[in-house]
């Protein structure tokens, strides 16, 4: 990363920022309070999920477990019902066994410093930073794939936001950035700016709070930032699948098996099949 990146370009984007997010910013169920527990659930469904998506689960999952507790008490079966659709079920798991974490070593209450909240099971420095950030007002980064692109592009920094070392100083540059007192709104500022006007395609630069000072733009590179090496594509793979259903007083019924306690799809629920043998 280039050290280019001046003190004025810096304090404007941050006090730029933090006003368009709190004249702009979208009204979201999760926004309405600053409950810890609220801020995780919301973090965890928004994990590859869109916003418009994750709303109305939010909203009966709360529901349902309104609560620390509630959750914790949960049958498992039930919070995967309720997580149904959503996909990408290890979430909801992993979730669920960091609320009971909580429940029996922290009383119920979510714990506000970065040790004891980065050890919750499937909470990365990510939600670790959204968590202590937007409940506690911390001032800790939250660095995930839209607040690399905004940056890159706002700081021109031509580094491959892949490598685990840019992610480094991405977060180090995010933490210099946030302003005094104002880390939660700091923070969701920059993911919805990420999420509205710096989009990945197209960003909307002529209405963008800071577009006066940003280099990415300024160099015509706002669509070829940030740098990022492909992910290896998708190996596909030819299976059988059977459905074999009961006769006589199994009538109407579909046999179906539970997958491995670890693993692609762990646990969950289907037909069996097997792989397509290929020609010798
Ligand atoms: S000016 Fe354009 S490229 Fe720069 S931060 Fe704003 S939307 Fe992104």
């Amino acid at each position: 990363m280039s050290s280019s990146e001046s003190s004025e370009q810096k304090q404007y984007f941050s006090t730029e920022l933090l006003s368009w997010y709190r004249r702009h910013k979208r009204d979201l169920p999760w926004r309405r309070s600053r409950n810890p527990y609220h801020i995780w659930v919301s973090e965890i469904m928004l994990q590859q999920t869109r916003v418009d998506t994750v709303i109305p689960y939010f909203n009966r999952f709360m529901d349902k477990f309104p609560t620390v507790a509630a959750l914790a008490e949960a049958p498992e079966d039930e919070v995967l019902k309720a997580w149904e659709g959503l996909g990408y079920y290890s979430r909801a798991r992993n979730l669920q066994s960091a609320v009971r974490e909580v429940q029996e070593r922290y009383g119920g209450v979510v714990p506000d410093t970065k040790e004891e909240v980065a050890s919750l099971k499937g909470v990365g420095p990510y939600t670790t930073g959204a968590i202590l950030s937007i409940a506690y007002n911390k001032p800790e980064p939250a660095v995930d794939g839209n607040v690399m692109r905004v940056l890159s592009r706002y700081f021109l920094i031509e580094d491959d936001i892949m490598k685990g070392s840019t992610r480094v100083s991405m977060e180090k540059l995010a933490q210099e950035l946030i302003p005094e007192e104002a880390a939660g709104d700091f923070n969701q500022g920059l993911m919805e700016l990420g999420a509205l006007v710096c989009t990945p395609k197209s960003p909307s630069c002529l209405t963008c709070p800071v577009m006066a000072h940003c280099a990415g733009r300024a160099a015509g590179m706002e669509e070829s930032l940030p740098v990022k090496t492909k992910a290896k594509p998708p190996r596909p793979e030819r299976r059988y699948a059977v459905v074999i259903e009961g006769a006589a007083e199994h009538a109407g019924r579909v046999l179906i098996r539970q997958r491995p306690a670890e693993g692609l799809l762990a646990r969950l629920w289907e037909l069996p099949h097997a792989a397509v043998p290929t020609a010798p």
